[in-house]
């Protein structure tokens, strides 16, 4: 123990309250555990305060302003004025009422709350290191950790964040005001949906991509109709190149890319976001210290209780590697603080869904017809084109589609990938389906209320069994 620390003691110590961390807390508080949460910064994490909650605040305030300006065709004429410092307000009001909301639960679930940066000492302790002067330090002993320590934004060398021309995710969703062009280093989840946020309120934006494609890991006709909304919307693709340095021209950024072949190209922009990916936090609470060992990538490595290397300490969230999505740090919060309070709790990434909140949305579960093959099924899949849904064709939207797909021989439901309105909501259908272990047939038969979007679900099942009426049966 360090001079001047006092000491206390606790069940379960949980580091880093983001949506891993504090889920994992009030769930171990309900279920009657002596709970301590340590967060370094701001309750909430990257998700409420960095990420998932600033990014979808602006990015349906930008299509409310495109799709205002944009609805002559619908004999509406209206023009819409973005004033940056009342939409930087409001979105900033709403990560305050969420963050808020995340103490205000701990609490109500008897978590005792520490603000600080906390570090393994060994396996059974941990030292809080309060923010401030002349706050202090304490050593705190515990039964059961949970690392909850999520990730930050890979730094690509030649091109370190210094908030001013080149900025992370977190500079961008803090811009008070709009630049007049922007580079994008990378098309994957963040490049995507802020691209398009940004366009839609008037940035010219390019984006510079190393692979061939936009969002890695989705199907070709998925992606296919996000690119061709964002090409209409005035961004520009460079793909197969990978941004190397920068250098600063006249109050702009001067962005070097190269292709494989050693090809080399410049682009110029008042400033450049750098979005090539999340890299685990493992590094900043000494895990070493408790003999939790982690890959090179820094990852904390899991078994399906969501535990370490060992015994008594759990990593969730981003920490613990792929998917790096909000609702699995959840789950897995969850389920540590189970397995700690004793319940059969286990982790089953079957059908865990992601959405990209791009123009159209993507929501995909479960497999894709090309998965279910390599997983030894023969896959059935139907499909309902969002231009024959009547709901769709009154938001005025007439691309996209509803896929699911089953096993052919008993019709379980394996998966479901939508492009269109509303997708991130409307996949969650299918995810319960997967998760009942439904059939087409309990999907087809639900009775979905007209006119609304979810009918599309319905259809597309009933297409699986040739049996749809709103389209063509395949
Ligand atoms: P985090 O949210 O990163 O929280 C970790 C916390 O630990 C932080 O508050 C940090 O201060 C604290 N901490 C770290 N070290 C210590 C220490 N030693 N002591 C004390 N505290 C410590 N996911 C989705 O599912 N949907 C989305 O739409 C979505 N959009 C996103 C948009 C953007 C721009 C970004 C960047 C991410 C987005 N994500 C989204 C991903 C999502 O934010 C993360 O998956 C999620 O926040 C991970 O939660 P976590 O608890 O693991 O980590
Ligand atoms: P990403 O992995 O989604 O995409 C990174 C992209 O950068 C890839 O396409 C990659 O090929 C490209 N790239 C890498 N190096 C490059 C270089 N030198 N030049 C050009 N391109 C390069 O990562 P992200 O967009 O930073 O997002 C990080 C994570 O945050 C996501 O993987 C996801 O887990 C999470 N996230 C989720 C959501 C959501 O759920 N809607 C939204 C935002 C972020």
């Amino acid at each position: 123990m360090v001079v001047g620390d006092i000491s206390t003691g606790t069940e379960v110590l949980v580091i880093g309250g983001g949506p891993g961390g504090y889920v994992a807390a009030i769930r171990g508080g309900q279920l009657g555990l002596d709970v301590t949460l340590v967060e370094a910064d701001a309750y909430g994490g990257t998700c409420l305060n960095d990420g998932c909650i600033p990014s979808k605040a602006l990015i349906h305030v930008s299509g409310l302003a495109h799709e205002v300006e944009h609805a002559e065709s619908m004999g509406l004429h209206a023009r819409a004025d973005v004033d940056m410092q009342g939409l930087v307000g409001w979105k900033d009001g709403v990560v305050d009422q969420l963050t808020g909301g995340v103490e205000k639960l701990c609490k109500a679930n008897g978590v005792n709350l520490l603000s600080g940066r906390a570090e393994f000492v060994d396996e059974h302790t941990a030292r809080v290191v309060h923010g401030g002067d002349g706050q202090g330090s304490e050593s705190i002993e515990f039964e059961h950790a949970i690392v909850a320590t999520g990730s930050r934004p890979i730094e690509l060398p030649g091109l370190a964040f210094d908030g001013e021309r080149i900025l992370s995710s977190a500079n961008v969703l803090s811009l008070e005001s709009l630049p007049e062009s922007l580079l994008v280093v990378g098309g994957g989840y963040i490049g995507m949906e802020l691209s398009t946020m940004l366009a839609k309120l008037g940035t010219e934006v390019t984006v510079v991509e190393m692979l061939d494609d936009i969002l890695p890991g989705y199907d070709e006709d998925v992606t296919r109709l996000v690119r061709k909304r964002a090409e209409e919307l005035g961004i520009e693709f460079h793909f197969g190149e990978a941004a190397q340095g920068w250098e600063e021209v006249a109050a702009a950024a001067r962005v070097r890319t190269e292709t494989e072949g050693g090809e080399t190209s410049e682009y110029t922009a008042e400033r450049v976001l750098v979005a090539v990916g999340r890299q685990p936090a493992s590094d900043t609470c000494n895990v070493e210290a408790a003999g939790v060992e982690s890959t090179d990538r820094g990852v904390i490595e899991t078994d399906d209780a969501a535990r370490t290397t060992v015994e008594h300490i759990y990593a969730v969230g981003d920490v613990a590697g792929e998917p790096m999505l909000a609702h699995t740090a959840y789950r897995e919060g969850h389920v540590a603080a189970e397995v700690i309070a004793g319940e059969p709790s286990r982790l089953d990434y079957q059908a865990i869904p992601a959405a990209v909140f791009t123009d159209p949305e993507i929501g995909t579960v479960g497999l894709t017809a090309a998965e279910a093959e390599d997983e030894g099924f023969e896959p059935v899949v139907g499909e309902m084109p969002f231009r024959a849904s009547g709901r769709s064709l009154t938001l005025g939207i007439e691309e996209g589609f509803v896929r699911i797909v089953a096993d052919a021989e008993t019709e379980f439901v394996l998966g479901g990938q939508i492009v269109g309105p509303e997708a991130s909501e409307l996949i969650a259908e299918v995810g319960l389906a997967i998760e009942m272990g439904a059939r087409l047939e309990d999907i087809a038969a639900t009775i979905h209320t007209h006119p609304t979007l979810s009918e599309a679900v319905g259809e597309a099942a009933a297409n699986a069994r040739g049996a749809a009426t709103h389209t063509l049966n395949r």
